[in-house]
């Protein structure tokens, strides 16, 4: 079964908001799973993890962490790899005491570097990190490499496939960013495009790929760069209404959400797609929604 997570605490959630009134909020919506955001940094203190960690327990809520941005394992400035680390390292702290797993994030960038030698240099890296991780008992924790949404950045297919096959799924998980994989990659369109690119990922990984499935969805603005900036559901349908070029190199809309859903549901996969749609709950909801409906069918 697939669950449906909203990134952060819902916009709904009553003031002063966090991520214990966020999973609580979440469980009055009907929402059945949250990624807590330290995208700016991890500044969530152990006890206040475990207290959200139990809630969400009791609550039936599953959680994940996004982890800083500022994350970079192909750069070579001592500085900020120590920074790169510590960011991984408080992540993965933080996951453990929520009990949530896994801990995503953009594995870097080329900076004029060869690919290999980014390769060469994030696993390096993570294998340090996940020594590290290990000796301080966090190893419950997942890592997830997600798909970056711009050409500049380190962490397309073939490399987050790699890195999972050289750690083992239950040290790192790709995660596919559909909205990334449409902005950077190439335009999904419908269900056959959705298969085409979890049976890349499946061939590689084995059928545990199924099994704890994470992925990141929203529809997108795009460009010739890659990546802009997340759309709401409904803009692909707004750009095709006002007569876009859908083949453009740049715009906005999709994909579309309907045919991932029927995949995943028509393969059985097991886990989580985080939608991180502007539009929060409502988009979160109306995926849940078609998600259940498909079930039923
Ligand atoms: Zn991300």
């Amino acid at each position: 079964m697939i669950r449906i997570a909203v990134a952060g605490a819902p916009l709904s959630t009553p003031s002063p908001g966090g991520s214990l009134a966020g999973v609580k909020h979440c469980a009055k919506l009907g929402i059945p799973a949250m990624e807590v955001e330290f995208v700016q940094g991890v500044r969530m203190k152990d006890e206040l993890a475990k207290e959200v960690g139990a809630e969400a327990k009791r609550l039936d809520i599953s959680l994940s962490v996004h982890g800083p941005y500022f994350i970079n394992l192909c750069g070579d400035d001592e500085l900020k790899m120590k920074n790169t680390h510590r960011h991984i390292l408080s992540s993965a702290q933080a996951a453990h005491y929520l009990h949530a797993s896994p801990v995503v994030f953009h594995p870097g960038f080329y900076q004029g570097r060869e690919k290999k030698e980014c390769e060469r240099r994030a696993k390096k890296e993570l294998e340090a990190i996940l020594e590290r991780m290990a000796s301080a008992g966090f190893d419950d924790v997942v890592l997830g490499a997600e798909l970056t949404g711009k050409k500049s950045a380190y962490g397309d297919v073939d490399e987050i496939i790699e890195l999972a096959r050289h750690f083992g799924l239950g040290k790192l998980q790709p995660v596919i960013d559909f909205g990334h994989y449409h902005a950077r990659v190439g335009r999904i369109r419908t269900k056959e495009d959705y298969e085409k690119i979890l049976d890349k990922f499946e061939g590689a990984l084995g059928p545990d790929f199924k099994k704890s499935f994470h992925c990141h969805y929203s529809e997108i603005q795009y460009t010739e760069a890659g990546e802009g900036k997340h759309m709401p559901i409904g803009s692909l349908e707004e750009a095709k209404k006002s007569g876009a070029d859908l083949n453009a190199p740049k715009g906005a809309g999709g994909p579309p959400h309907l045919p991932l859903l029927q995949v995943l549901h028509e393969r059985k996969y097991q886990g989580t797609v985080v939608c991180e749609s502007p539009a929060m709950e409502k988009d979160v909801l109306t995926m849940w929604k078609a998600l259940q409906k498909t079930d039923k069918n």
